[in-house]
């Protein structure tokens, strides 16, 4: 079988459904894919069934399939979701009031080796296709009923891996959500978030078409932020920062930084200070996170008063907010994705 059909663009619909087909065929099945809410190929109404028929025997539609559902007490699901070639990976859906968060991944695992995270103990499987970053939104959207119309759905590619080191699928996948005739999610409504690989980040800011940026700062010096994510030995602190002056902020936006906190490693008062004049003179806002524990990863989450006092000092200066961890118990929240089981 060739190519799924998920991830594909209009012009690429357009080869598959083979020569001397006019153009609104490639724009109908663009849409059932991308708008509709078609299972399956065979179901694309607005084809002719012998059209459908010819491209289910040469495509499959290329939809992930859910190997298993965990629900959280909060109303969080992590979906443990099969491809095409058997690898599995993860996907966080957050319901929170009128509006959902889809939280999706950009590898199976991830090769950046940060010491505080899960999802580095998995180490790098392989990257995901476009269409596979795009149907973990499709499958995930369907399987829940979720409605995007008014700003009621984000993305953030928050999941597994390091999206900038998957960037042309990245962007690929993000072109299909955010356009009009595709999905059709706002640009404010889908997030990117980063370790930090610096030429990469100059790379999206030059892509007309993309997701907002966030990035993990995670520690106020150099040395620390070597210590704990061993790939910023290579990009430094003091560039990412130039390289975040230099990004091209559409005139909504703002950049996102993250920071985790570890008790007694990165949370003193003087990292507070240190970020707050790390961060002068950049557009920009916090999220701190407390840690999320588990297995094998070597740190402890701070007391609620020494994220508050964090806190504080760093909203003095810059708009500031702390995560909200979402479906901890059944290892769904930032950094514990790693295919972790759950009793019961
Ligand atoms: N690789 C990208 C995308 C992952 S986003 C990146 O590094 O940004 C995951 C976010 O969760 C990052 O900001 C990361 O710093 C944070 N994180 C990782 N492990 C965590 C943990 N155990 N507890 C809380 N946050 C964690």
């Amino acid at each position: 079988m060739s190519q799924p059909l998920v991830g594909m663009d209009l012009a690429e619909l357009g080869e598959a459904l083979g020569p001397d087909q006019p153009g609104y065929r490639a724009r109908q099945l663009y849409d059932a894919i991308y708008r509709g809410e078609a299972p399956d190929l065979v179901q694309i109404s607005t084809l002719p069934v012998r059209m459908r028929e010819d491209l289910a025997r040469r495509h499959a539609l290329g939809l992930p399939e859910i190997e298993r559902l965990y629900q959280s007490s909060d109303g969080t699901r992590r979906y443990l979701l099969r491809l095409e070639d058997g690898r599995t990976v993860e996907t966080v859906l957050m319901p929170e009031g009128e509006r959902d968060t889809i939280c999706i991944s950009s590898q199976v695992g991830c090769p950046v080796d940060c010491k505080f995270c899960m999802t580095a103990l998995m180490g790098l499987e392989r990257s995901l296709s476009a269409g596979e970053i795009v149907g973990q939104v499709l499958l995930v959207a369907r399987d829940n009923r979720l409605r995007r119309e008014g700003g009621r759905l984000n993305i953030v590619m928050m999941g597994q891996g390091e999206p900038l080191l998957n960037l042309e699928n990245v962007v690929k996948a993000t072109r299909i959500l955010l356009d009009p005739a595709g999905f059709g999610l706002s640009p404010r409504r889908i997030t990117v978030s980063t370790a930090g690989i610096i030429p990469k980040i100059e790379e999206l800011g030059r892509e007309p078409v993309r997701p907002k940026l966030a990035i993990s700062l995670n520690a106020s010096t150099e040395e620390m932020r070597q210590e704990l994510m061993p790939i910023t030995r290579k990009y430094h602190l003091k560039d990412l920062v130039e390289a975040c002056k230099a990004y091209p902020l559409r005139s909504w936006e703002k950049l996102t930084f993250e920071y985790v906190l570890l008790r007694g490693v990165n949370d003193t008062d003087g990292d507070a200070r240190r970020v707050v004049r790390r961060l002068a003179n950049l557009n920009c806002k916090v999220n701190l996170i407390a840690l999320n524990p588990g297995p094998g990863i070597p740190y402890a989450t701070p007391e609620p008063d020494r994220v508050a006092s964090f806190h504080e000092i760093v909203r003095r200066s810059l708009p500031c907010f702390v995560r909200k961890p979402r479906g901890l118990d059944i290892y769904a929240a930032c950094g514990q994705l790693k295919r972790n089981a759950v009793e019961g």
